[in-house]
This record gives structure tokens, sequence and C-alpha cells, in this order.
């Protein structure tokens, strides 16, 4: 076994945590693997719209980053790849990867031409399934790496071969299949982040029933230039601009039934958001149904910022019911007013539900013996000797501490390799 592959790192999701423990790394002077389930690298943020508290693109700092990826020859990465096992101990693993079917290889130049020809559509999930979109496509428009992929219903379908000779490059291999790959690594950060939690499991908010009722993560796309109405916030119903828009706080979150926790990040998400509809709208009216309003340390100037606009209203009470007017436009929220100890019902155009992350080590644990907690976090930064959790695998939680915390997790790997 070579001295350079145990010293070596695996860094395993390739969000924002994963980005930033890879670079670090790699800067610092080791080499690094990053596996990611995706076609992309950058997690869940880039399907953000904005950052709070600074209303900044995600994109500008996912770009910096990608440069420092492609500039570094220490880091390789993997898309498509997810860890099936890990064995061995503290700077010696043995990681088997499995590497998913793209059908494009690294011959393709994004030039589209098997886009074009494709008719077979697909929901599009970067956009949480609110469009379609060519089963032969780029994941995102600034994806990296910037290569195409095809469904595999496309490649099972009898559009497959017409699309493979639409390729000037000889890019499209239909006949990929799943690949095994054996690493030897020193340590691993393992940073595989969230996913929402499942709207329609809360039956009173009528997801999913009624279409004008959306999630806080659809809101980020509807709001995105490369969402799927090019950033116009509108009424998914009729396509109209809302004039009245509520979020509804902890939509499932601090919930015996759904989640007990806190995600800690929803109150100022939905204040962002609420920007986002202030800009576009300057009449409408916006209501956040909350509980408590969780804005910590510095993020608190935010919060006072928003709750300057008048147009912006506070509303301290947990939404009960959500219904739909029998014209199938007006959503009526039922809400405890608990500061005038009154029920109140609003009626609005369009529902945002703040809800929460749920890690995906709660579906997808690490496939070694690590303790997790109540919720599916794993329960400490040192998972085991050598295995490190960084980000909202660890803990549910905003940007910069995910990029604090993947440092750590770098940090920590490294400290491990270096002590043998
Ligand atoms: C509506 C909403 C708005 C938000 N807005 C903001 C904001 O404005 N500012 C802010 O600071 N924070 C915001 N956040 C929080 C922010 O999204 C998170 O802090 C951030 O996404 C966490 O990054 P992560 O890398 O830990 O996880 P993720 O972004 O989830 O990345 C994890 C990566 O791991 C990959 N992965 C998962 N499982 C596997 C596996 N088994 N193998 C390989 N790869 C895997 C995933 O595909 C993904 O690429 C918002 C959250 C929500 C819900």
């Amino acid at each position: 076994m070579s001295n350079t592959e145990t010293q070596s790192i695996l860094v395993v999701g390739s969000g924002i945590t994963g980005i930033t423990a890879a670079v670090e790394a790699a800067e610092a002077g080791y080499d690094v693997y990053v596996a990611e389930k995706n076609p992309y690298l950058g997690g869940r943020v880039a399907q953000l719209h904005q950052y709070f508290p600074k209303l900044c693109p995600p994109l500008c700092g996912l770009e910096i980053n990608f440069r420092r990826i492609k500039q570094n020859p220490r880091i390789r990465v993997f898309t498509m790849a997810e860890v099936e096992k890990i064995s061995g101990e503290d700077g010696n693993f043995d990681v088997t990867i499995k590497m998913n079917p793209r059908y494009v290889n690294e011959k393709c130049t994004a030039c589209g031409r098997c886009a074009e020809v494709c008719t077979l559509e697909i929901d599009n999930s970067f956009n949480y399934g609110m469009n379609k979109m060519k089963a032969a496509y780029m994941p995102h428009d600034m994806a990296y790496p910037m290569r195409y992929m095809l469904d595999p219903l496309l490649v099972n379908s009898d559009e497959a071969q017409k699309v493979k000779e639409a390729c000037p490059y000889d890019a499209i291999e239909l006949d990929m299949t799943p690949k095994s790959l054996s690493l030897k690594v020193g340590a691993v950060v393992w940073a595989t982040g969230w996913k929402p939690y499942d709207a329609n499991k809360l039956d009173t908010y009528g997801f999913g029933e009624f279409s004008d009722v959306i999630t806080n993560v659809m809101m980020e796309r509807l709001a995105s230039w490369s969402g799927p109405t090019q950033g116009k916030i509108v009424c998914p119903s009729d396509g109209r601009a809302p004039e009245t828009v509520a979020f509804v706080q902890c939509a499932g979150s601090r919930d015996e039934n759904h989640l007990p926790f806190c995600s800690g990040i929803c109150c100022l998400a939905s204040m962002k958001q609420a920007t986002y509809v202030r800009e576009q709208c300057p009449e409408a009216k916006v209501y956040i149904f909350y509980i408590d309003v969780r804005a910590t340390d510095r993020l608190e100037a935010f919060y006072t910022k928003v709750k300057k606009d008048e147009n912006i209203q506070f509303f301290k009470g947990k939404v009960a019911k959500i219904t739909q007017d029998e014209s199938g436009k007006g959503l009526t929220l039922r809400a405890e007013d608990t500061t005038a100890e009154s029920l109140q019902e609003i009626t609005v155009d369009l529902v945002v539900l703040a809800t929460g992350m749920q890690p995906n080590t709660a579906d997808s644990p690490i496939p070694f013996d690590v303790t997790y907690d109540d919720y599916g976090f794993v329960a400490a930064q040192e998972a085991k000797p050598g295995i490190y959790a960084a980000g909202c695998s660890r803990i549910p939680t905003n940007v910069s501490e995910c990029v604090q915390d993947g440092t750590a997790a770098a940090l920590k790997a490294i400290q491990s390799i270096v002590r043998r």
C-alpha cells in the first residue's frame, strides 16, 4: 500500500460543506477524492436564488470554489457516485464507491444537440417538479461539471439511438453500466446534507391539493432567473402575480408528529423570500405566521430590517388549517393570534410552507458503525476515529456555519492522518 494513498481524504457530498472541506484539505497539501451522488456539484445551495442576510447570489461563491477545484490537481471529483462500503480504521480505510451511469462521457462539449432532437420530457427535479425538461439535459445552467446527461427513461426508449446519432462528438454511451471503484484513504469527511421535509405529510395545509400552496424550496426556484418562470414569482394555478402572500413557519417543524426539532434557518429564509416578493410586487402584502422568530447573533439585524417594511406583517400564531375558496383562487389560513388570543382568518393568493431540513443520513446512513441522534443527524463531529461528519449531516444550519464546519472537519481529517 502506498503512503500517498492512505494520506488522502475522501469527502462524501459536494454541497457547500463538502466543497469547503475538499478545497481546504487540498490547499493544505492533501490529496482529496470527492464522491457526489448528483450529476453536479454544489448541493442545495445551487438551487437557492439569494443568500440571507446579504441577498447575494449563491452561484458567485460556488463559482469561486469550482475554480479552486479545477485549478487544484490534488482534487479528484466523482459525480453520480455513492459510497457503498467503508472498512478498516483511522488512517487506513478501504472504500467501495458505486458510480451510476450518466450515459454521456467526458467528450461532451455541452453543445446541446442531444437535447435539441430529444422529444421525451421528464419532470425537472432541479426545479422541484414545477416544470418539465428534455430527458437529455444539463442539470442546471451553471452546472459543474458542464456536461449533459441522459435520463434512464430516454436510454430505454425508441428515441435513444436518434439522440446518440445527433451528438457530433461521440459523447453518448447508451451501454454505460454502473461501475464499482475501490479507494484507500486515510480519513473520511461525511457531508451528505439535507432534504426538505415532505410537505405531503402535512395533511391540513393542502399541499399537493391546492396548486397555490408551495414550499420554501419551491419559492427559491420560482424567484430564480434560471427557474421555471425565469424568476417571476407567480401563482402556479394561473400564472398571475400574487397580491397577498402568506408564509407558514414551522410547517412540520417543532412538531412531535413530524420534525420535532427547529431547523434554525426557516425564519430567515421566509424573511428573505418576503423581500423577493416585495421587490417584484411593490404593492404586495406579506404575512409571516410564526411561533417564535429564530434570528440569532448578527442575523437579528436582518429581522429588524425586514420588520420595518410596513407591507410585511408578522403574525404570532401557528396556522391550523388552510382551505381553498370555491372559485379555486383564494386560500384561507386559520390561525390563533396568540398575542390577541383570538381566532383569525386571512385569505391570500399564495401560501409558502416553511418546511424544515431533514438529514439525508436518516435514509442513507454512513456504511460504518456510527451513532445518530433521535432525528437521524450524525451524533458527533468525530463519528468514529478518522470519520468526521460536517454541515447539515450533523446539524441543521446555515451556509456560513457549514463553511466553518467543513473547514473544521478538513482539519480533523488532516490531524488524524498526521497523527499516524
Ligand atoms: C428554503 C431554504 C432557504 C435557505 N436559504 C439560505 C440562505 O439564504 N442562507 C443560508 O446561509 N442558508 C440558507 N439555507 C440553508 C442552506 O441550504 C444549508 O445550510 C446548506 O444547503 C447546507 O449545505 P450542506 O453541504 O451541508 O448540504 P447540502 O446542500 O444538502 O449538500 C449535500 C450534498 O451531498 C450529496 N449527497 C447526499 N447523499 C449522498 C450520498 N449518499 N453520497 C454522495 N453524495 C450525497 C447531495 O447530493 C448534495 O450535493 C436555506 C435552506 C432552505 C430550506
